[in-house]
């Protein structure tokens, strides 16, 4: 993989009065590229400026950062010195204008930073399918009684002081979504405080090299982004394990035996830990979604099951032992329950299904939408109409995050829903004002005029969904077919 690696640092602030024990949590932009939506402890990556502090200071650097971030995101300056906490705020908004560095605004304050108040608590590596990879180090730190943490908005929506117990509480309820390490810490800080939490901290039993191995951003939902043949610039499809006791697993795609072997040995975990494979759902018949069925078929024995239009265009290649009815309800028995919904969603392939998981809302969306790179409408299979009708029916299931097959999750699902549709409006308008201005064109011809914004490498895609656009003109009444031309409907040359 040719992700970057990024050194990051992030604070796991901790207070306590009496028996309530509080960690202050942040939720990301959702604009932020990576963990937008999401909420995390307060942080970020490290500064070229944070070596040379941490050298003045005979510190590691991911330390200096860890305290530069604090306090830029948070207000809160560990330091063992005293300093004015109006001048704070001044020098604060000077650092996030970028009119300060941080030297220099802890330099103004008179204060000393103070690194022995970090303890560390664990050391996290993005996984591999990020195309940003954070090495991230975190360390705990108590809360200075006299200071006050406030986000000001900005990357940040908001932060809070929450217990624990409540932070996971709405992680259960997929309220609030959660990457691995801030799960375990926040796990590690429910059931002991400082500093008996910390050795729990630093050794997390589902990580490997510093990996978490079971990301379930929201509880019930595993997220197991596989490496398969698929379009770039995607290079994995996600496959989901979904359920608490019962379980299903959607779309194990992947061909290569070390991906499939990864998906085994992530199953079998679950399955010695006394949790129960009901079956294999599939949301469509692509190579990159069906490519790992058979080997995990084998290996757990369960039924897979497909809509109709699936189960027949993979005959002979893949068995699908039942259909799965538009608007089934999957459900999965367990301390939280789970129940899928089976939402027919034509348009990227006949019959595709998407699965909302209906206590959350959660869409497992597989190709409807994309989390990068866009989804090819191809014909005759692709369905231009049939694809944005599509849309609009999620639309109105009231979805909340989207679990595309592709790329990360996707917190913001009407937003992101709205935008794809906005997108195909603009498309659309871009592909009349074309036939209007070229007369009757075949789709080829009309690529550069609507396609302004790919290369020309990418031509060949873009005619098929070019002419997908245009197919779906003609059923509507607005354009006009003759041979393999194009032209607009009611006399438009
Ligand atoms: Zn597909």
């Amino acid at each position: 993989m040719g992700s970057t690696v990024r050194d990051a640092a992030a604070v796991v602030l901790v207070r306590e009065a009496g028996r309530r024990r509080e960690t202050f949590w942040v939720r990301r932009g959702r604009e932020v590229s990576l963990g937008g939506g999401f909420y995390a402890f307060p942080g970020g990556s490290l500064d070229p400026g944070d070596r040379a502090m941490a050298a003045a200071l005979g510190t590691e650097a991911l330390r200096v950062a860890a305290l530069r971030e604090l306090f830029e995101e948070t207000g809160v300056l560990l330091a063992s010195t005293p300093f004015d906490s109006a001048a704070a705020r001044r020098e604060r908004r000077a650092l996030l204008a970028g009119e300060r560095a941080f030297a220099g605004a802890v330099r103004a304050l008179g204060a000393r930073l103070d690194p022995a108040r970090l303890d560390a608590a664990g050391r996290w590596l993005t996984p591999d399918f990020a195309p940003v990879r954070f090495d991230a180090r975190f360390f705990l730190a108590r809360m200075p009684p006299d200071q006050v943490a406030e986000v000001w908005p900005g990357e940040l929506v908001d932060g809070e002081w929450v217990t624990p117990d409540e932070a996971l509480n709405r992680w259960s309820r997929a309220k609030a979504l959660l990457h691995p390490p801030a799960k375990h810490l926040l796990q590690c800080l429910r059931d002991a405080g400082p500093p008996a939490c910390l050795a729990r901290m630093v050794t997390p039993a589902d990580a490997i090299d510093f990996v978490g191995q079971r990301i379930d951003f929201q509880r019930g939902i595993l997220f197991v982004p596989l490496k398969t043949p698929t379009l770039p610039p995607a290079t994995h499809t996600n496959c989901a394990v979904v359920g608490e006791e019962e379980l299903v697993v959607v779309d194990p795609g992947s061909p290569y035996r070390e991906e499939q072997a990864k998906l085994a040995k992530l199953c079998h975990g679950l399955r010695s830990e006394g949790r129960v494979f009901r079956e294999i759902l599939l949301t469509h018949e692509h190579a990159d979604h069906v490519g790992g069925v058979e080997a995990l078929r084998r290996e757990l024995d369960v039924p897979v099951r497909a809509h109709r239009l699936v189960a027949e265009r993979l005959e002979g290649e893949v068995p699908v032992d039942g259909v799965i009815e538009p608007e089934e309800r999957i459900r999965l028995q367990g301390a939280l329950s789970l129940s899928l919904r089976a939402i027919h969603t034509p348009g990227h392939a006949r019959g595709h299904l998407a699965f909302l998981e209906e206590n959350s809302g959660t869409l497992l969306a597989g190709d409807l939408v994309a989390g990068v790179g866009t989804v090819i409408i191809d014909p005759p299979e692709g369905d231009m109409r049939d694809y944005v009708a599509s849309l609009r029916k999620v639309r109105a299931l009231g979805v909340g995050a989207i679990f595309p097959a592709h790329g990360p999750v996707l917190p913001d699902g009407p937003g992101l829903l709205d935008a794809t549709l906005a997108h195909r409006v603009e498309r659309e308008n871009r592909v009349l004002r074309a036939l209007a201005a070229c007369g009757p064109s075949t789709p080829g011809a009309l690529v550069p005029h609507v396609y302004t914004d790919v290369a020309e490498s990418a031509y060949p895609m873009a005619t098929r969904s070019l002419l997908a656009e245009l197919r779906k003109l003609v059923q509507e009444g607005r354009a006009v077919a003759d041979g393999e031309r194009f032209r607009l409907a009611g006399g438009g040359s």
